[in-house]
């Protein structure tokens, strides 16, 4: 049986994709891996409309953590001043990153799944000469979406620049680049964009690889591997058959509509698995209106262990996510990125109602 993966990526690949990404050998010293590479680029640039003389799209080897990793390692000076929000676990790692590259920051915390108290982050950043705000987007811990509009309008009332983690939430949520306080967002190939592991990006205001940063990071220095792309070459192995598969990605992505048709067939899907969810008693840990298109969570059913949960389904097909750290024995999560069909679909909410029937 085929299985449809409903963990925050990986995702179920389209046939296409998959194909793709195994379809030929590639030189990553020749003309056509450098014109798959700039094909790429162009498209994650026009996902958002962001215009080329202003954005660049970086392109690294690794997971989403290394997205992350490589803009905090390559973006912020030595006299940086950071404030870390944070109410997950992606906040918590963007304030580990921070303490392994000796960054001067602050964090204003939040219990896992709370919402970011935009009072007390004005407050933060009036009272301190913060430099950057760094945030996570979508926090896929509970399927929060942080306002990162609201967030954005607060850094530029402070001249603050912000740092933006959307590993989870680039391809299928609202992402404000034509705010002049946004600097970079971090992005990876295997989560809303359907493509698979081993690729990650970094969308990077020119301005914001230009500081002249002394460098910290050998492999994951934005400047060196953005310089490389932009003379048509690659200063490391690039993750070529990822590249592969994005490419075919990406176009699937522009023919179904893009970004916000994405959001929307996420929603809509979200919305049927947690209308059968709800009719077998099972409670959303949070409201629709605070959670992502992407992914949500969910009390764990009275009486029913995670365990027994994930492998009923799994024995249907379907594998679903369990909660992180302290959550893991409250929640879990089920999201619906990749390709997933209407059948598909019709296929869960019976395996869902058969399951939680025991
Ligand atoms: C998945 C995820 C990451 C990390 O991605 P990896 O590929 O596991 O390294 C970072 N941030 C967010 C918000 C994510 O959902």
């Amino acid at each position: 049986m085929k299985s449809i993966l409903l963990n925050p990526g990986p995702v179920t690949l389209s046939d296409a994709v998959r194909r793709a990404t195994a379809g030929v050998d590639l030189c990553h010293r020749e003309p056509e891996f450098f014109d798959l590479q700039d094909r790429v680029i162009k498209a994650l640039l026009d996902i958002y409309q962001c215009a080329a003389d202003e954005w660049s799209a970086v392109l690294i080897a690794g997971s989403g953590t290394s997205a992350m990793e490589a803009m905090m390692a390559s973006l912020l000076p030595d006299d940086a001043c950071v404030l870390v929000l944070e109410n997950g676990v992606y906040g918590e790692r963007l304030r580990k990153l921070a303490e392994i590259y000796r960054l001067e920051h602050e964090s204003l915390k939040f219990a896992w799944g709370a919402e970011i108290d935009l009072t007390a982050l004005a407050g933060s950043l009036a009272a301190c000469k913060f430099t950057h705000v760094i945030a996570v987007h979508h926090e896929t811990t509970t399927g929060r979406l942080n306002p990162v509009e609201d967030i954005a309008t607060l850094c530029a009332e402070h001249s603050t620049h912000l740092l933006l983690d959307a590993v989870s939430s680039f391809g299928a949520e609202s992402i404000a680049f034509s705010h002049q306080a946004l600097q970079a967002v971090a992005a990876t190939a295997n989560k809303c964009l359907h493509g698979i592991p081993g690729l990650a990006m970094v969308m990077c205001r020119h301005t914001a690889l230009q500081q002249g940063i002394q460098q910290r990071s050998l492999s994951l220095h934005l400047p060196t591997w953005a310089k490389h792309q932009q003379e048509r070459s690659t200063p490391f192995t690039p993750a070529v058959n990822a590249m592969l598969g994005l490419a075919e990605a990406l176009q699937e992505l522009q023919q179904q509509g893009g970004w916000k048709a994405r959001g929307k067939r996420y929603r809509e899907l979200a919305y049927r698995v947690a209308g059968v969810l709800e009719g077998a008693g099972v409670k959303p840990w949070l409201p629709a209106a605070e959670s992502s298109s992407v992914l949500r969570s969910y009390h764990l059913p009275d009486g029913m262990t995670y365990e027994a949960l994930h492998d009923g389904l799994k024995r249907h097909g379907f594998v679903i996510y369990a909660g992180q750290g302290d959550l893991a024995e409250r929640l879990f999560r089920i999201s619906t990125m990749g390709e997933i069909s209407d059948e598909d679909m019709t296929r869960l909410e019976q395996a869902i109602q058969s399951v939680l029937a025991g």
